[in-house]
């Protein structure tokens, strides 16, 4: 485990522990009852920004927070390394990439560390839900975060999610080996990847903020039964509810 070497402060020290590395540290939290979303800031003073944050994801992405700019710069792509296995950390199933993948924005390298998903969509346009969300998670060498959502809507099989699904997990805290290719990991994105930006947080605990959401416009597509095998593996919905937008606008 690469990432738990990395020395770095605070809840970003947090997060790679809690959510890159599944490692079982932290307070324990989750989505239904005392732990629930609602009460993710008074499980522990590490969380406080769930409660305390005014820059929080998820969020609706209507019209009325778009501030349309004409130079929204291009994200520059650089996937070339395969996954490496696959985790039920009992919030979500993750695919680790591994390390050389990377995204270029604000001049800054990303590189990719991982996607999961959540069920319905987390963030929603024009106050619609999708059936599923991912999340591809990158992370600069400062420890600077940087998420790229992509919605699926109800339509054709969606191989890559076929092959992630076939190797998932049932059990929490499992890991499976899963190799997909750069190429499967290129073709999973929309060619075009325009996208809506706001600044924002981790949407679990401890929800820290400064991290660069991009939510491409473009949607895939997955089957309702691949959705319910989802559903079905990690047992309950995981999506946090949306939070206020409060001063923010989305670039668009
Ligand atoms: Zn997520």
């Amino acid at each position: 485990m690469k990432l738990g070497k990395i020395i770095v402060s605070g809840f970003v020290a947090t997060f790679l522990s809690v959510t890159l590395l599944a490692d079982g540290h932290g307070t324990h939290w989750g989505y239904t009852g005392h732990e629930g979303a609602e009460n993710w800031g008074d499980l522990s003073p590490e969380y406080s920004m769930c409660k305390l944050g005014k820059a929080q994801t998820p969020i609706n992405i209507e019209k009325k927070v778009l501030a349309c700019t004409n130079d929204l710069q291009k994200i520059n792509f650089n996937y070339i390394t395969a996954s490496s296995e696959v985790i039920n950390n009992g919030h979500t199933i993750q695919v680790n990439i591994e390390d050389g993948s990377s995204i270029e924005i604000d001049g800054i390298k990303f590189t990719l560390k991982q996607l999961h998903f959540h069920t319905p969509s987390e963030n929603q346009i024009e106050g619609k839900n999708f059936p599923l969300e991912a999340h591809l998670v990158h992370a600069s060498k400062d420890g600077a975060l940087a998420v790229i959502a992509l919605m699926f809507e109800n339509g054709a099989e969606n191989p890559l999610i076929k092959k992630v699904w076939e190797a998932m997990p049932y059990e929490v805290d499992k890991k499976t080996p899963l190799v997909l290719s750069a190429k499967d990991i290129n073709a999973f994105l929309p060619e075009k990847r325009e996208y809506y930006r706001f600044d924002g947080s981790l949407t679990t605990p401890p929800c820290s903020e400064g991290v660069r959401w991009f939510v491409l416009k473009k949607y895939a597509t997955i089957s309702p039964a691949q959705v319910e095998e989802f559903l079905h593996t990690v047992h309950h919905e995981n999506n946090r509810p949306i939070q206020p937008i409060n001063a923010r606008k989305v670039m668009n």
